[in-house]
């Protein structure tokens, strides 16, 4: 079975204005379907032709791995996704993980922002829980993907200009405090 590019779980118009329409098409339909695309090429005739991706992120490496972990990380980062769902944290038992291991989500925004506005070059910035359950911080560069280092990706951030570039051009910094009032904290409570 080859690899499919999932559809949007929203309209291409629905985060405006925090991340417009045409974005949603470059990264989705030209972007996603890219990684989509070379994976379904690299994988034939290999021994990750009928693996997970998330095999493909855990054992492959090169292109395999580039691009697999791309398809990955791009499909977990639109179905975060989704306006107005902020209250939703309040009534969530994830908040408790968040009150526990930051204090408040305030200081959680603050150090995932810092974190993303500091990763130098293309990557991704991501909440992710440890072994013990305990919540962290962490940075990929390029494709890097956590669950290659055993860790559970809870949210993350693409910080790949591409995301950001039609929108922001090089105001990294307004993408990223733009970001968090289009997150679905339902989505990512269950995910904990
Ligand atoms: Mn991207």
């Amino acid at each position: 079975m080859p690899f499919e590019l999932p559809k949007l779980p929203y309209a291409y118009e629905a985060l405006e204005p925090v991340i417009s329409k045409k974005t949603l098409e470059f990264h989705h339909d030209k972007h996603h379907a890219a990684y989509v695309n070379n994976l379904n090429n690299l994988v034939k005739g290999t021994k990750f032709e009928n693996a997970t991706l998330e095999t493909i992120i855990k054992e492959a490496d090169g292109g395999i791995f580039n691009n697999g972990a791309q398809v990955w990380n791009h499909t977990f980062y639109f179905e975060q996704f989704g306006k107005d769902k902020y209250d939703v944290l309040k009534v969530s038992s994830f908040s408790e993980v968040v009150y526990r291991d930051y204090g408040s989500l305030d200081i959680l925004k603050d150090k995932f922002s810092t974190a993303a506005k500091t990763l130098f070059g293309s990557g991704w910035v991501w909440l992710v829980e440890k072994k013990d359950g305990k919540l962290d911080i962490i940075q990929t560069s390029n494709a890097g993907n956590p669950l290659r280092d055993g860790l559970k990706p809870i949210l993350t951030c693409d910080v790949w200009e591409h995301a950001y570039y039609i929108d922001y051009q090089n105001r990294r910094p307004d993408y990223i405090e733009s970001f968090w009032k289009i997150i679905d904290w339902e989505v990512i409570a269950n995910r904990y």
